[in-house]
């Protein structure tokens, strides 16, 4: 179809150099052709020059001062995506790899996987390239602070609601919380995430690890199985992964891998979790000290590692959960994974896996659940929290869980619903761009051209 071409050429030239932005791009329109040639009205309305386009993009400088007293500046974004179902809504991503290309992708990302989880939000995504790493915390309240010095005036509860993403946990969000407040004079729900004294919702914390296997045991069980005894390899090490592989003991799989920036652990007879929250949540220190409690584990370090790609994906499992980052998964490893015997992978990270490795899982038909759909747990939780917020209510956790999975099993009937309406069954990615997308494009031609 010449007109999604057209359009993705366009989108190469206005914004050069934004490679992941036209990863996610690329991968939603080419989904689409099958729904524009039976609804063309979409073309008729400007739906896709509209939906690449962000509503508003905010960069500003943040300047803050060091242990040592030297001045230190970074870049601070905000990018309020699409607002047709809701207020914005999405993560701050503190890394120094973020650049405003990083953050249009995941705004992108976020719009549709916002409009799967059925609830009134709308896309947006923010952060900085402010390395967290190494810094004490007063350095990091000093540079949250700065960071929302700027940012506050143009988010709230019921306009743009932040949350936590890579690099952002609840220390950072409370610093951030706390410069709003006393910037605003306001006690309100303007972000997500927060802790459970002041305003946060209990299973936020744990929701898009434990919504990213809920929603692989949904694909297994449209397969007849289910994820008991099966064993599991995860990449990441901090929130996503932690509560992927927590929920995995639950429900009785075997988790025997995650990693970080440094190296990837491999522990046969599974990761000890308790360890790993310490070591991660507590101490903030490398992969690598797990070997002191247990010297039979393995530890990779990534600078040893002989191969292009990840030693995660490099182990013999039944279930793979890439919760680490971006394009962590590339064609070869899908191609290990698959020759190894994955019959599933459950996206917990935002776009993980390269285009090319979606289409090894896709050709090979194995369950492939994407992130915008697998891990749409997390900002569904948030959603629970804003309704906490404004109720002035705390809900139970078995309550809050049990949403979480309603939620989950919402979604992936959506995708396969539609995937299978597409008359391509088994292809979740098809099936999750087109749902998510329909329901968007349907509010913005309600809503007028503005
Ligand atoms: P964390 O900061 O808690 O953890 C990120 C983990 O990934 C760390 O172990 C980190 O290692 C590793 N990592 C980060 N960048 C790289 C890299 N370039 N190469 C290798 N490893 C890397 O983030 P989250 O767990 O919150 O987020 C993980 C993924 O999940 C991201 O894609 C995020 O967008 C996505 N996501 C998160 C949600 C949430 O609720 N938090 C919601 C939905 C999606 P190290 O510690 O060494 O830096």
């Amino acid at each position: 179809m010449p007109y999604v071409h057209e359009t993705l050429e366009a989108l190469r030239r206005s914004s050069p150099a934004q490679t992941e932005f036209y990863q996610a791009a690329e991968e939603v329109l080419e989904c689409l052709r099958p729904l524009f040639e039976r609804s063309p009205h979409y073309l008729d309305q400007g739906i896709i020059e509209r939906i690449v386009e962000p509503e508003r993009q905010i960069m500003f400088r943040v300047c803050w001062t060091d242990d040592s007293g030297k001045v230190q500046v970074n870049k601070g974004y905000r990018v309020q995506f699409n607002s047709a179902l809701g207020p914005y809504k999405g993560g701050l991503r503190f890394h120094p790899s973020v650049t405003s290309g990083t953050i249009k992708f995941l705004g992108f990302e976020q719009i549709f996987k916002n409009a799967l989880t059925g609830l009134p939000i709308g896309g947006g995504k923010g952060g900085s390239d402010f390395d967290p790493k190494g810094r004490s915390d007063v350095e990091i309240m000093r540079f949250c602070q700065a960071f929302m010095s700027e940012l506050y005036r143009h988010i709230g509860p019921t306009t743009d609601v932040p949350a936590g993403d890579i690099g952002v946990g609840a220390r950072e969000i409370g610093f951030l919380y706390g410069q709003y407040k006393r910037l605003s004079g306001r006690y309100e729900g303007v972000l997500t995430g927060k802790s459970l004294n002041w305003g946060g919702s209990l299973g936020r914390k744990e929701a898009t690890g434990y919504g990213a296997v809920y929603f692989a045991e949904n694909m297994l069980e449209a397969r007849g199985e289910t994820l008991e005894g099966k064993t599991c390899l995860v990449s990441g090490a901090g929130n996503v992964a932690i509560y992927t592989i927590e929920k995995l003991y639950e429900l009785g799989a075997i988790p025997i891998t995650c990693s970080d920036s440094r190296g990837t652990l491999h522990h046969a007879r599974g990761i000890d979790l308790a360890l790993l929250k310490e070591l991660k949540e507590v101490r903030r220190v490398s992969l690598a000290a797990y070997l002191e409690t247990h010297p039979e584990a393995h530890y990779i370090p990534t600078r040893d590692y002989p191969n292009d790609g990840h030693a995660v994906w490099r182990l013999k499992g039944d279930v793979a959960f890439p919760c680490a980052t971006q394009n962590e998964l590339i064609e070869a490893d899908a191609e290990a994974l698959l020759g190894n015997g994955v019959t599933c992978i459950s996206e917990g990270a935002n776009m993980p896996s390269t285009a090319a490795a979606v289409d090894r899982f896709l050709a090979a038909k194995v369950a492939y659940g994407p992130g915008k759909a697998a891990n749409a747990g997390g900002v569904a939780t948030s959603q629970l929290e804003m309704a906490q917020n404004s109720s002035m209510q705390q809900w139970s956790l078995e309550k809050v869980d049990a949403k979480l999975k309603e939620v989950m099993t919402h979604i992936h009937c959506q995708c396969a619903d539609t995937a299978a309406e597409f008359d391509d069954s088994t292809n979740l990615v098809l099936g999750a761009n087109i749902a998510g997308f329909r329901k968007v494009a349907d509010a913005m031609i309600e809503q007028g051209v503005v």
